[in-house]
């Protein structure tokens, strides 16, 4: 038996993990991080378009700051999200964006004078500040007031993954590569640790810890056509679900993108609609308008997934043998434009579809790319019902997406979470409950689990195919768990999915029997896993019977308020069952900011809470009272939902900018 202590395990080498694994080690607790692949491939490198911190440097950033921010991620989310974790993200994220251009990412600058641009389908000027030159600059993005989303040019994501795992080499974190979490090990409530298998010579080892961290990222491959990378499996919610005890947070909030491309599903960057680019429809006219005359292309993305889906259904997608789709025209930017700020767009279409995206359209349709919901979380990043066991990025349900993320929130959330979970957990460290307390006999127990699985996979034949039965899966999710959802096709969903768990569970592996490198082997034990996650996005979309941000039900088109103000809590207590156990937790308006309301942009069919109203005038009268006694933007906020004291000490101060400094 092989077992390996240490203070803080961390799951997963994307930009969340490495960012937890650092913040720690700088704390002083010995780190080791387990990932799939070596950090730099992790999925965060698939990140284009930028990451939002509302530095207001930029003209068209000008009047942003973390109130704009805060408003924006609230609507954004439907009204789903916790706000005060928003509050918490709004304030850390220009700190965060500037602590990574001290780790060497080259954020692209400001240059003063005169640029052009395209706003609106007209070239326009703008005029740069000389105090704003050389600063980081914005573009663009979905469902935002100011230009906020900073970026390396598009390849945001791949230079923010290589400064991190610099760093985190520079820190001595130690990274253990081509490891795989296969299940947490807990005891009596409380998390220490996990069981990982090295997927190259299939050694097990117990990873003993006082904190545990699952950084694992999103669900995507779930379905059959993602824009997410093929170990965005969602495994890191399934070893938490399979304890029993730490719960997931609104699974059926799922995001399609969009713009991928047709068929693959590559990622075209919101950025290429943030910079000027437009959507047409198959006879090159700009449809986006007539649905959302503010916003047009840059409303936010589940309700710019909704419009291209409801304008195909009207026949106005381009026919294709892969289907309908619509175009992207980035032709308007211009050449110069594209090979600066768009070269992997460019790259992308000159290698998947074989065009030059600077000359011709680029054939586009709404994928399935983010999943807002994961392991729930307490503002701290820790389980709500299984201590020592954190998480952070894209596995968490922290929760400042709610239903809907906006792009460029994600990068921002998983470098943000990091620094701050980071901070929690080295406190808890230092606290006596956090002391390693488990019998060897425990661990053993859990390894020999995981060994009778695997000998269980490989040991006899004739059992059913996983690779048929993942198919199926994907295929279940993408036709019946999609952008429109309905209580027919949710149900036929659940359903088949559940005889797919039931198969399943007779998996055997038919190919190579060797418990070394096996990739037969590992798609047969993560595939009964994927199922249970299916099962938790479908039946928690199943159950909840309103439409709110990415969860568009046709048969209960209104969100509900009176009703479905809440987050969706899943559990597996027992392995036994089909179906996971759903609950749901309690969104408190009296406590919010900023009470329910019209987004501004999608379609207004909110039934509204009575208490909404309430809290909206409490809101106008405090913010009135206080305006007129002449106290500052911070002193308000306080008044109506403090959240400072909950940040870590060092990450308390406020956000300076050209337009507004402070003294002491
Ligand atoms: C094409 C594309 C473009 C995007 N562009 C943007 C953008 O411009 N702006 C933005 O804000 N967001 C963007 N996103 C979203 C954003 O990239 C992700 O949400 C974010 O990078 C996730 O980071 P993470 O650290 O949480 O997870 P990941 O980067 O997915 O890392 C997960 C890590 O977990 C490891 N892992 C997984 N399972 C296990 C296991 N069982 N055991 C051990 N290790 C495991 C993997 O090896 C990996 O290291 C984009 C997403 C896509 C798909």
């Amino acid at each position: 038996m092989k077992i390996v202590y240490t203070d803080v395990l961390v799951i997963g080498g994307g930009l969340a993990g490495l960012r937890v694994a650092t913040g720690v080690k700088e704390r002083g607790l010995e780190t080791i991080i387990l990932t799939l692949v070596p950090p730099k491939r992790s999925h965060s490198a698939a990140a284009q378009g930028g990451m939002q911190a509302s530095l207001a440097n930029a003209k068209m950033g000008e009047g942003d700051n973390e109130d704009v921010h805060f408003e924006d991620t609230i609507k954004g989310s439907d009204w789903g999200a916790d706000q005060e974790v928003v509050r918490m993200f709004v304030n850390t994220a220009p700190k965060a964006i500037r602590e990574l251009a001290a780790w060497g990412v080259p954020w692209s600058r400001v240059q003063r004078g005169d640029r052009s641009a395209i706003i609106n389908a007209e070239h326009v000027t703008i005029n740069e500040k000389d105090e704003a030159h050389g600063l980081i600059t914005a573009r663009d993005f979905g469902g935002t007031k100011k230009w906020r989303t900073c970026y390396t040019s598009d390849g945001t994501g791949h230079s923010m993954l290589y400064a991190m795992d610099n760093k985190a080499h520079e820190d001595q974190v130690e990274i253990r590569e081509r490891r795989e979490a296969m299940a947490l090990i807990h005891e009596n409530g409380r998390c220490y640790g996990a069981i990982s298998r090295n997927l190259m010579s299939g050694e097990l080892t117990a990873y003993i810890a006082k904190a545990t961290t699952i950084a694992t990222g999103g669900y995507g491959r779930l379905y059959s056509v993602t824009t997410n990378a093929t170990i965005c499996q969602g495994m890191g919610q399934a070893i938490a679900l399979e304890t029993g005890v730490a719960t997931l947070g609104n699974m059926e909030a799922i995001q399609f993108h969009p713009t991928a491309i047709v068929p693959v599903g590559i990622l075209t960057t919101e950025g290429c609609r943030g910079d000027g680019g437009l959507l047409l429809d198959k006879d090159g006219y700009r449809f986006m308008p007539d649905y959302e005359p503010e916003k047009k292309e840059l409303a936010s993305r589940d309700v710019v997934s909704r419009r291209m889906t409801e304008h195909m259904r009207k026949g106005k997608g381009v026919k294709s043998r892969y289907g309908d789709h619509l175009w992207l025209d980035i032709t308007i930017l211009g050449r110069a434009h594209i090979e600066k700020n768009l070269r992997e767009v460019k790259d992308i279409c000159e290698n998947f579809l074989g065009i030059d995206p600077a000359e011709e359209w680029i054939p586009v349709r709404p994928t399935q790319h983010y999943s807002m919901g994961g392991i729930r979380t307490k503002y701290t990043g820790e389980s709500q019902t299984l201590k020592g066991l954190y998480s952070c990025g894209e596995a968490a349900c922290w929760d400042m997406h709610g239903f809907n993320r906006l792009g460029g929130n994600s990068v921002s959330e998983t470098v943000v979470s990091g620094m701050l979970v980071a901070e929690y957990i080295a406190d808890y460290c230092e606290t006596p409950e956090s002391a390693i307390n488990i019998s060897t006999e425990t661990i053993e127990h859990f390894l020999q689990i995981e060994r009778d699985k695997l000998m269980t996979l490989l040991s006899h034949d004739g059992g059913e195919d996983s690779f048929e039965l993942r198919e199926a899966m994907e295929k279940i999710m993408m036709d019946d768990v999609g952008i429109f959802r309905n209580g027919a096709d949710l149900q036929k969903a659940v359903d088949e999915l559940q005889e797919l768990l039931i198969r399943s569970r007779n998996i055997t592996v038919h190919r190579s029997k060797s418990l070394a490198a096996n990739p037969a082997l590992v798609n047969a034990y993560r595939t009964q896993k994927m199922i249970k996650v299916a099962l938790s996005v479908a039946y928690g979309a199943l159950l909840r019977t309103e439409s709110r941000g990415a969860h568009s039900r046709e048969d209960f088109p209104e969100r509900n308020d009176e009703q479905w103000l809440n987050r969706t809590i899943t559990s597996w207590p027992t392995d036994d069952q089909t179906l996971p156990d759903v609950t749901y937790e309690a969104i408190d308006i009296e406590s919010m900011e900023m009470p329910p309301g019209f987004r501004g942009y999608g379609k207004n069919l909110n039934i509204v809470h009575p208490q909404s109203e309430i809290r909206q005038k409490e809101v106008d009268v405090l913010r009135e009272k206080m305006e007129a006694e002449g106290a500052d933007r911070f002193t308000i906020q306080k008044a109506l939902m403090p959240f400072r004291d909950k940040l870590p000490q060092k990450y308390r101060g406020r956000n300076e900018r050209l337009s507004e400094r402070f003294e002491g």
